[in-house]
């Protein structure tokens, strides 16, 4: 059975909270989508974590981690990661990575920070990971496969093709230093010796994990807003953040998706630049992302100050119906305890029309957000488990949002940590 986390909205949702709690009962878990440029945070018994490329199953000795194809492995930055945790007292986990897996190089990164620099004003706020260099490469078939670093003629001739077109680049738009085939051969022998004991093919694993009957979990990064194809283009991350593209990172058939959870926040935060209808600023703003998450909504991978808004009913409702959702986990709710009223954001007005269909980004540049205000319900829910104890306005803040959305809530977490959840029957149909 396959089921799969993902977000609705600009990510930040606390994916990774709702991962490490399935995860327990999983037994693989597969990262399939970007790098190490966007972060899960993780509370459990072993402490604090922010996750960037390392599966969330890690914490479970029974899990098998994989890495998905479709994932940006940074080497050295995923070994760092392995290191962190175990130095923190986590048993070294099980982990396999696909051999069709591509592998970030050095100077994605340097072009990543290269090109940000020569857009000035106009960057697209990357975190200069290298992610999207290194898509970019992967598709016009100069990437790296990992299993591509056994074979030492082919690296050479393939760096050689590729330094060509880099160098050129570096020497007459960018003004920097040349890169060298060897130093870049040495580097890449490296990384192969890292990988040699994790490397497998992934595909073959999971389908035969399905066929014995084991429970498979999809780990998503970011959210629907932020997918390449579907998001707010082009102030987008440059992989599908959607469950459908799991299945091709997975390399098995999307009918196997039995369970697709979006995770939905009950305000919204995004990271980077973009349209963000119901942005917020000032004062208001600040008091939300001080008080939002768990100690602020501050970048997980980047420390950055993350943008704040009232919930979006419109994005959150598109953001669902592209995942795919089955269940919705409404999350962070209890961040909203101090508010004598909550706006939410039902509708937005583009070109003077009223609409509850996200547009394209175009329109959504011009669109302005239609607000209705809720009653708060003024206390600290965490610690609640049963949803009849929560405050009657705040039930009626999560009805109404699922409403709006028309996607089962079936879960609500009131904290950051793994027990703070309330299981909810919902009245919608699936
Ligand atoms: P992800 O990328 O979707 O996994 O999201 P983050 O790692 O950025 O998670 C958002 C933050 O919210 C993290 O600091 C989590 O520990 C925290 N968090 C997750 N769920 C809840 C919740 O229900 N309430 C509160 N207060 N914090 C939460």
């Amino acid at each position: 059975m396959v089921k799969a986390v993902v977000g609705a909205n600009w990510g930040d949702e606390g994916k990774g909270k709702i991962t490490d709690m399935l995860a327990q009962d999983a037994d693989v878990v597969v990262r399939f989508q970007g790098g190490a440029n966007a972060g899960h945070t993780i509370k459990n018994d072993y402490g604090k974590f922010a996750l960037h490329t390392l599966p969330s199953g890690v914490f479970s000795q029974n899990t098998v981690n994989v890495i998905g194809s479709g994932v940006a492995l940074d080497v050295t930055k995923f070994f760092n990661e392995v290191k962190d945790i175990t130095s923190k007292g986590v048993p070294m986990p099980k982990i396999m990575i696909s051999d069709r897996c591509q592998i970030v190089m050095p100077y994605h990164v340097l072009f990543d920070q290269y090109e940000e620099e020569r857009l000035g004003k106009a960057a697209f706020g990357s975190t200069k990971s290298g992610i999207a260099p290194f898509y970019s490469d992967k598709f016009a078939k100069i990437g790296f496969q990992v299993n591509e670093l056994f074979d030492d003629e082919l690296i050479k001739s393939k760096l050689e093709k590729a330094l060509i077109q880099k160098n050129c680049l570096l020497e007459h738009l960018y003004h920097k230093p040349l890169l060298s085939v060897d130093e870049l051969f040495d580097t890449l022998v490296k990384y192969r010796e890292m990988l040699e004991p994790y490397v497998g093919d992934t595909a073959s694993f999971i389908e035969q994990a399905l066929k014995d009957g084991k429970t498979v979990l999809m780990e998503g990064q970011l959210g629907t807003l932020k997918d390449t194809d579907h998001g707010i283009y082009p102030m987008v991350t440059s992989s599908n953040t959607i469950a459908s593209y799991s299945a091709v990172s997975a390399g098995i058939p999307p009918y196997e998706i039995k369970q697709i959870i979006t995770v939905v926040k009950a305000y919204s935060s995004a990271v980077g630049g973009g349209a963000f209808v119901s942005e917020i600023f000032g004062d208001e703003a600040d008091e939300l992302r001080n008080r939002g998450g768990d100690g602020g909504e501050f970048g997980a991978t980047t420390g950055r100050p993350r943008r704040v808004g009232w919930f979006d009913c419109v994005a959150s409702k598109y953001g669902c119906r592209i995942q795919g959702t089955t269940d919705v986990a409404f999350t962070v709710l209890d961040v909203l305890g101090y508010l004598d009223e909550i706006p939410v954001c039902t509708a937005y007005e583009v070109d003077g029309k009223e609409t509850t269909e996200f547009p394209v980004t175009r329109l959504l540049e011009k669109a302005k957000p239609v607000l209705k205000t809720l009653p708060g319900w003024k206390c600290d829910i965490r610690g609640i488990r049963n949803y009849e104890d929560l405050p009657e306005n705040c039930k009626k803040y999560i009805e109404f949002a699922e409403q709006q959305i028309g996607y089962p809530i079936t879960m609500v977490s009131n904290g950051p940590a793994r027990e703070d959840i309330i299981y909810r029957k919902s009245s919608l149909k699936k």
